[in-house]
C-alpha cells in the first residue's frame, strides 16, 4: 500500500503513542508539538540539582506478565514502565485531630486501621474492603481496552455487559455514588469521609476506589523510577527508531480543510503543512473550537463542553532539599489545622509528594519535596495576565507559607531549601495548552467516566482525535490507549489492516 503521510498535534503521551503506531502502520508521521520537550502533562524540569518532576504519580498495570505490558512494550516503555513496586499508597493526616492513617498493599491491615480510627463505621469499611476483593475477582484489573468501540459490532458492548454480569452489583447502586456523596450517606465520621475522599477524589465513584484499592493490593501499580520525563522521552525515542519526526515549539493554529477533509495543519508561525490524515491529541476545546472554528460539534459535544465538570487546575510548588526523608510517606494528603490563604481560596487540603524512592531526582543527601493543591484558574490566569511582578511575588508568598506549614512535620526543612519552583495552573495552560490547566481534562464524574466519546467528527474526513479530552478522567494507559484507537480507525476507514508489529 502506498505510504500516506500523517500530521498529529501534539507530543504528549497519546499523541506520541499515535505517533508509534502511524509509523507501523506504514504511514509517514509527523507530530507538532507547542512545547520544547515531550510528555506534555507528563513533565519534568531541572532546576539546579534538582529535577523537579510535575506528572505522572504511579503506573498502572506496570509489572511483567500483566495485559496492559504488552502495550508499554509495543511503545518501547518496558523498560522505563519496569516500576518500582508500591508497597505504600498513601498517607491521610489530619492537623487538628492528629488522626493519621497509612494506605498500602495490605487490606486487612487498613480495614483494622480504619475500624480502630472509627468503630462506629464498620459496616461502610467492611464494603469498602468486600468491594476491592470482589473487583480483584473480576478481571476488571487488566485495564486492557481492546478495539475502539467505533469498530466493534454493534453486539459487542451487549457481549461486553454479558461478561461483566457476575460484577456488575459493583458498578450499580450506591457504588456508582460520587465518593463524597456515598460518604455523605453511610459514613458517619468525618474523618473516615476524608480518607476516602482523600483516597482519589470525592467526584470519582465509589467502585473508581475498588480499582485503586485492588490495582494496590495486586501489585498492579508501581512508581516510575526515572519518572515522567523519561518516560515520556523513551516512546519518544521508540516514535523516532520507527522513521517518525516530532517537531517542537511548533503550535498549530488551524487544521486545515478542503472539501470536508482534513488536509494539514497550519500553525501559528503561518506556515502550512499538508497530510493525508490528521490527528489532534491536543486539547480538546482547542482543537474542536479553535482549530476547526467551531464547524464540526453536534449539539452533544457542544453541551459537554458547555457543562461538564474539568479536573479542578492545580498550584504546585517544588522545594529542592538538603536533606532525605528516610521513613517517610512518599505521598501524603494532609488537612491543615489553620487554612493557607491562596488568593480567593482557602487552602485546607495539601499533598505532599516526597521523591525520596529513587536517586534519580537529586544527587546523594537531597531531595525533593513537592506540595500541590486545587487552585483558582480565574485567579492565576488573571493576575498573571494583569501584572507580572505581582503573579511571581505572589508565588513567592505561597511557596514560602507552605514551606513554613512543612517545617511542622519535617523539621529543620525551611533552612535546607536550595531551589524552590512554583508552578500554578496558567503555568499548566502555557506549556501544555489544556483549557483552564486542567491537566487531565474531564473530571471523572460518575457519568463522565461511563461515557464513550467519539473520536470522528461527522461530516468531516481523514480526521481522528486523541487524548485525555476523548477518554474522560484521562491516566497514562487510557491516553496512550487512545492514541492507538486513533490509529486504528485511521486504518479501518483508508481499508488498511491495522499492525502492531513494525
Ligand atoms: C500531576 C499529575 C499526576 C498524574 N498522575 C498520574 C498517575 O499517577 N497515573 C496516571 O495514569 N496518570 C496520571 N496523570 C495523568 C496522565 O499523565 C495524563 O492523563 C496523560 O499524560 C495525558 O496525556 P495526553 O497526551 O492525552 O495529554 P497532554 O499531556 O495534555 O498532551 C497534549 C500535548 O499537546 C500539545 N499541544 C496542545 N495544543 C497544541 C497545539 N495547538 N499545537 C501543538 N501542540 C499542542 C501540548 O503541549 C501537549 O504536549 C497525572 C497527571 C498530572 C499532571
Amino acid at each position: 500500500m502506498p505510504e500516506k503521510s500523517m500530521a498529529i498535534i501534539g507530543a504528549g503521551l497519546a499523541g506520541l503513542s499515535a505517533g508509534c503506531y502511524a509509523q507501523m502502520n506504514g504511514y509517514r508521521a509527523r507530530i507538532f508539538e507547542h512545547h520544547g520537550q515531550p510528555g506534555g502533562v507528563a513533565a519534568a524540569w531541572r532546576r539546579g540539582d534538582y529535577l523537579f518532576d510535575g506528572g505522572i504519580h504511579f503506573l498502572m498495570g506496570a509489572p511483567p506478565g500483566q495485559p496492559l505490558f504488552r502495550l508499554y512494550e509495543e511503545l518501547g516503555v518496558a523498560d522505563a514502565a519496569r516500576h518500582l513496586g508500591l508497597d505504600l499508597y498513601l498517607n491521610l493526616t489530619d492537623e487538628t485531630s492528629g488522626r493519621s492513617v497509612t494506605v498500602t498493599r495490605d487490606l486487612d491491615r487498613l480495614a483494622r486501621d480504619l475500624r480502630a480510627l472509627s468503630p462506629g463505621d464498620a459496616p461502610a469499611i467492611d464494603e469498602l474492603i468486600a468491594g476491592t476483593r470482589a473487583m480483584q475477582r473480576s478481571g476488571f484489573l487488566d485495564l486492557e481496552m481492546g478495539r475502539p468501540r467505533e469498530l466493534g459490532s454493534p453486539l459487542a458492548p451487549l457481549r461486553q455487559l454479558w461478561s461483566m454480569r457476575r460484577a456488575l452489583r459493583l458498578f450499580g447502586g450506591k457504588f456508582a455514588l460520587p465518593v463524597s456523596e456515598y460518604a455523605r450517606r453511610h459514613v458517619q465520621d468525618h474523618w473516615l469521609r476524608f480518607v476516602l475522599e482523600g483516597l482519589f477524589m470525592p467526584e470519582v465513584p465509589v467502585w473508581f476506589l475498588f480499582m485503586i484499592l485492588g490495582l494496590l493490593a495486586e501489585g498492579r501499580i508501581g512508581l516510575l523510577e526515572r519518572g515522567s520525563l523519561a518516560f515520556a522521552r523513551d516512546i519518544e525515542a521508540r516514535f523516532r527508531e520507527l522513521g517518525g519526526e516530532v517537531t517542537y515549539h511548533a503550535t498549530v493554529a488551524r487544521i486545515l480543510v478542503e472539501g470536508d477533509r482534513a488536509v494539514g495543519v497550519r500553525l501559528e508561525d503561518g506556515s502550512e503543512h499538508r497530510a493525508d490524515v490528521v490527528i489532534s491529541a491536543a486539547d480538546g476545546r482547542a482543537t474542536l473550537f479553535e482549530m476547526l472554528e467551531g464547524r464540526y460539534l453536534d449539539a452533544a459535544t457542544k453541551e459537554r463542553y458547555r457543562s461538564w465538570p474539568r479536573i479542578r487546575p492545580m498550584l504546585m510548588i517544588n522545594y529542592g532539599v538538603r536533606r532525605e526523608f528516610p521513613g517517610e510517606p512518599w505521598e501524603r494528603i494532609l488537612r491543615l489545622a489553620e487554612p493557607l490563604a491562596v488568593g480567593p481560596q482557602a487552602v485546607s487540603l495539601i499533598g505532599i509528594r516526597l521523591f525520596n524512592y529513587s536517586a534519580h531526582f537529586a544527587p546523594p543527601g537531597k531531595r525533593v519535596a513537592q506540595v500541590a493543591f486545587d487552585a483558582d484558574w480565574d485567579y492565576w490566569h488573571g493576575l498573571r495576565e494583569q501584572d507580572g511582578a505581582r503573579y511571581e511575588a505572589e508565588k513567592a508568598r505561597v511557596a514560602s507559607d507552605a514551606l513554613a506549614r512543612l517545617e511542622r512535620h519535617y523539621p529543620g526543612i525551611a533552612a535546607q531549601v536550595e531551589e524552590t519552583d512554583v508552578a500554578t495552573p496558567h503555568t499548566t495552560w502555557r506549556y501544555t495548552r489544556n483549557y483552564g490547566g486542567a491537566y487531565m481534562g474531564w473530571m471523572p464524574t460518575p457519568k463522565a467516566i461511563m461515557t464513550t466519546l467519539p473520536r470522528t467528527l461527522r461530516g468531516l474526513d481523514g480526521f481522528t482525535m486523541a487524548g485525555q479530552w476523548v477518554v474522560p478522567g484521562g491516566g497514562v494507559p487510557p491516553s496512550l490507549y487512545s492514541g492507538r484507537h486513533a490509529v486504528e480507525i485511521a486504518c479501518r476507514l483508508e481499508r488498511r489492516r491495522f499492525t502492531t508489529r513494525t
